[in-house]
């Protein structure tokens, strides 16, 4: 098992990129240190299946280079990269027995029949499939032949790393929760490198020690789950993860000083001078906004209750805010003041949070 790097990294299916637009991945530097739970979080098209098969080699970069420790792979096939895939579909063979079906990545690499029946055994049971195991696979339901395709992926013991690319997407809900806990319990007994691809919020924060946002092509944030909820360095962080996701407001900057509206607004965010000219943004998440004696003048236009906490949607001018109110806490009635906790407010300029570093 080694280190994974991905180094300028840029990928287009096209023959002449030119613009953005034209790619699928832009500017990817990005590193996975040996034995991590990551995840790989963004909306549909942002390019993590692409990412994805990078690693492990059914696609070569545009540009830029894949390392394995120090070894540059890049030009490497992927029979010699040693990576296990989990694709989103199940891939499995319908003719033959789940037995043989987890056996067959250990009988492709000569591993001894002895030894891959305790892997099988193992793996099985890991799943839950110990009782289907000399059934053909033909037989079996979507979510079953799924659990083959995630057994065949963690059944080998000398890979270099395991993608799963949104595995559960064909599960039901509730055996959805329960494998997305196994596989965190999962990362935790094996312990080899783990590369979770997800459009799911849930899936990334419950998996993973270290989740890198994706939006467009590119990287917009890597952190973790806690790093992610807290400071966001980018507004697509902050209203994708969270929910409802965090507030953006309009913002102004007079002698220096950020106002929404006429209310001074204190935060984190130092050095606005470097964001001259840029379309500026408050932003604030609604955990970090309670009523107060002063502060902002609002208006309360609707509470809806999620059952752990109430969403109080209220009203500066023209301008929707959203903030949590726990259970048991008294919601004024009309109008009210509100605040922002300054240590979790931030100015993004075009969208990246002022004077902080980019993914
Ligand atoms: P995701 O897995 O995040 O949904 P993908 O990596 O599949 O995203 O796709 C990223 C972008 O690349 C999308 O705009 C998609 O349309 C494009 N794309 C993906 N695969 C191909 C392909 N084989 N040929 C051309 N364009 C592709
Ligand atoms: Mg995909």
């Amino acid at each position: 098992m080694s280190k994974i790097s991905l180094k300028a990294m840029k990928h287009s299916y096209l023959a002449e990129p030119g613009e953005d637009a034209d790619w699928a991945l832009r500017d990817i530097d990005i590193e996975w240190s040996d034995g991590g739970a990551y995840a790989l979080l963004g909306p549909s098209g942002c390019g993590k299946t692409t990412l994805l098969n990078i690693i492990s080699g059914l696609l070569r970069p545009t540009r830029g280079k894949v390392l394995f420790g120090d070894e540059d792979v890049t030009e490497v096939g992927p029979e010699r990269r040693n990576i296990a895939q989990v694709f989103q579909f199940p891939v499995v063979y319908d003719t033959m027995t789940v037995y043989d079906n987890l056996a067959f990545p250990l009988r492709n690499r000569g591993f001894a029949e002895p030894d891959i029946e305790i892997r099988v055994r193992q793996t099985a049971q890991m799943l839950d499939l110990e009782e289907r195991l000399f059934t053909k696979a033909a037989g079996l339901t979507a979510d079953a032949k799924q659990k083959i395709s995630l057994g065949r992926g963690l059944i080998r013991p000398d890979v270099n790393a395991i993608l799963f690319d949104e595995p559960l997407t064909v599960i039901d809900p509730h055996l959805k929760w329960v494998l997305r806990s196994k596989l965190k319990e999962l990362h935790r007994q094996i312990g080899s490198t783990m590369i979770y691809v997800t459009h799911d919020q849930t899936e990334a924060l419950t998996f993973a020690d270290q989740v890198v946002v994706m939006h467009d092509g590119t990287v917009v944030q890597s952190g973790t789950p806690i790093e992610l909820f807290e400071a966001p360095r980018h507004t697509f962080v902050g209203h994708f993860i969270g929910s409802p996701g965090m507030n953006l407001l309009p913002c102004q900057v007079k002698n220096g000083v950020p106002y929404f509206f006429k209310n001074k607004i204190k935060t984190v965010s130092k050095s606005l001078a470097s964001a001259k000219g840029a379309s500026l943004q408050i932003g604030v998440r609604p955990e970090f906004i309670a009523f107060s004696e002063k502060g902002i003048p609002v208006q309360i236009v609707k509470v809806s209750d999620t059952g752990r906490y109430r969403i109080v949607e209220t009203r500066h001018e023209d301008t929707m805010i959203k903030l949590l109110a726990m259970e048991g806490q008294e919601i004024p009635q009309g109008g009210a003041h509100i605040q922002f906790d300054p240590a979790f407010t931030r100015i993004y300029a075009d969208g990246w949070a002022v004077g902080e570093e980019r993914a």
